[in-house]
């Protein structure tokens, strides 16, 4: 079966169309400038066929979806010689709030539900819905699953997501901590637990770490904790957010520059982080290379990130009662050498060890702790999309 996975954003739509017999990825592309122009880029990576990238009209997600179907059977530019042989597709959804904690088929019932949802993901849920009607409307009968970034951590105890705030703010409107990144998490975790020879009740510390990040504690396969709450804004500074600050902070800063409440979210959205810090970039690449020529803000950015991530570590030991295992994903988890170095480094009381030669690997996975390392350190390459397309097969297959 060949599995259409959708990543549906408000202007954009990323894809990839998996050989779920080989479990391989046979294209991928995106749309970007829905709804404004419109510009599709199509890459088939099976067969020899050349890239496609043009500006087209693309007024609604349906148009994408169907521009997309168009390439992926084209004589010139497809992959598939028919459209049946598209036997599934699997959504992206952020949030699914307290209903879901797995994957599921797509009906009216869910699609309300992701709907009722939009509250607590107003920028990605109605976009995702776009992406499902979309391709309801393009591809009638082809069975839809919707796979949250959530679900995975619904096992969480209530001691782990209820907020000191009143009660009533959770019974009357869901406010708690919900977390995101699930899908990475667990399929890192999956991968690390099966790294330690499927031991039983493991302690895993899994550090999806990108242009946003976030830390999860997970025991015997379950997620018990994890740093992002109610939205993506909570745990650890990260490119342009904020991560967690004294909520007093708000009202400081709003009275003293006199700004609303909007402005002030922006703000700890879109220009804070390791980019408020350094005030040079939110790329950690470029942030490495200034702190390396000697910028002080740069380098004290990267201070704080990676004093956060090894505090949130420590505090996972104790809730996790140790640990077994830390993994390291995401752009910056797999790639920076001097991250993980760091981070270990704050965490050698615990007795973390790493070996500086098995460090310098990137994007690979692979276990980087010494022998007498008494927990494990692997960088694991994160794969959303696989676990996505995975779930969608098993469940249209059920
Ligand atoms: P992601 O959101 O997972 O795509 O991760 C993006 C982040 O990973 C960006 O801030 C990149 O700067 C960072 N990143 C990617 N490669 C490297 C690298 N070799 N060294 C340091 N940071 C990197």
């Amino acid at each position: 079966m060949n599995v259409l996975i959708i990543n549906a954003g408000s202007s954009s739509l990323k894809y990839q169309l998996f050989d779920m017999k080989t479990e391989t990825v046979i294209a991928k592309g995106q749309c970007e400038r829905i709804g404004i122009d419109g510009h599709l880029k199509h890459s088939p990576l099976v067969g020899g066929k050349p890239v496609y990238e043009e500006d087209i009209d693309l007024p609604t997600h349906s148009e994408a979806i169907a521009a997309v179907l168009e390439k992926l059977a084209s004589a010139e530019y497809g992959v598939v010689s028919d459209l049946n042989e598209i036997g599934a597709v699997g959504h992206r959804v952020l949030h699914g709030g307290q209903k879901f904690s797995e994957s599921v088929l797509i009906d009216d019932a869910v699609i309300s539900a992701i709907e009722d949802n939009v509250p607590l993901g107003p920028l990605h849920n109605p976009a995702n819905l776009m992406g499902i009607r979309a391709c309801q409307k393009v591809m009638p009968g082809v069975k839809q699953v919707a796979v949250f970034d959530t679900a995975f951590h619904q096992t969480m105890p209530e001691k782990a997501y209820i907020y000191a705030i009143p009660y009533e703010y959770y019974t009357k409107y869901n406010v708690r901590r919900y977390g995101f990144h699930g899908t990475s998490h667990r399929y890192v975790s999956g991968e690390a637990i099966k790294m330690l020879g499927g031991k039983k009740n493991s302690r895993i510390i899994t550090c999806h770490l990108g242009n946003g990040s976030s830390i999860a504690a997970i025991l015997d396969g379950k997620c018990v904790d994890t740093t992002m709450g109610l939205t993506p804004l909570e745990g650890l500074p990260m490119g342009t957010r904020s991560g967690s600050i004294d909520p007093a902070i708000i009202e400081f800063v709003a009275n003293h520059e006199g700004l609303s409440r909007e402005e002030i979210f922006d703000i700890l959205n879109k220009k804070s982080g390791v980019l408020g810090i350094s005030g040079v970039s939110s790329d950690f690449r470029d942030i490495e290379g200034a702190a390396h020529e000697g910028n002080h803000r740069a380098a004290l950015s990267l201070d704080v990130f990676r004093y956060n991530v090894a505090k949130y570590i420590g505090s996972y030991f104790a809730v996790l009662g140790g640990a077994d295992a830390i993994v390291f994903t995401a752009g910056l988890g797999e790639n920076s050498a001097e991250l993980r170095e760091s981070v270990a480094n704050q965490l050698s009381g615990f007795g973390v060890k790493i070996d500086a030669e098995k460090n310098k690997t990137r994007g690979k996975q692979i276990d980087i702790s010494t022998p007498d390392s008494s927990v494990k350190v692997f960088i694991i390459p994160t794969n959303e999309e696989l676990v996505i397309a995975r779930d969608t097969k098993s469940i249209v297959e059920k």
